[in-house]
């Protein structure tokens, strides 16, 4: 699976008042949608921070003005044992798990 190849420039504003929210203080410029390539929904959904433990802070969009912060509990999958991978998207997202894709950039098996 890919990711979505969409990004969105976090408008000032909110970058203030997510930067007020974030638990590093610290938000980035842009954002890339954290969904899988062609997810359902025409929302898509860049991650900026943790908020707390188990919450964080997402930019949602669906076009040029429909901007928006959202504060989302994370998703709760894990992926199959032994290695159990936690999803990190929130819960509730459209399309698969992170850990669906498979692992990243991890070496070809032994054959
Ligand atoms: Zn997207
Ligand atoms: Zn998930």
């Amino acid at each position: 699976m890919t990711r979505c190849p969409h990004w969105r420039r976090v408008p000032p504003g909110l970058a203030d008042e997510a930067r007020t929210r974030a638990a590093s203080g610290c938000v980035d410029a842009a954002v890339q949608c954290q969904l899988t390539a062609s997810h359902a929904g025409s929302e898509h959904y860049g991650f900026l921070d943790e908020t707390d433990r188990c919450t964080a802070l997402w930019l949602r969009w669906t076009g040029a003005d429909q901007v928006a912060l959202a504060v989302h509990t994370d998703c709760p999958d894990t992926g199959p044992l032994p290695h159990g991978d936690a999803c990190c998207l929130f819960a509730g997202h459209p399309g698969r798990h992170t850990w669906e894709s498979g692992p990243p950039a991890e070496p070809p098996a032994h054959r």
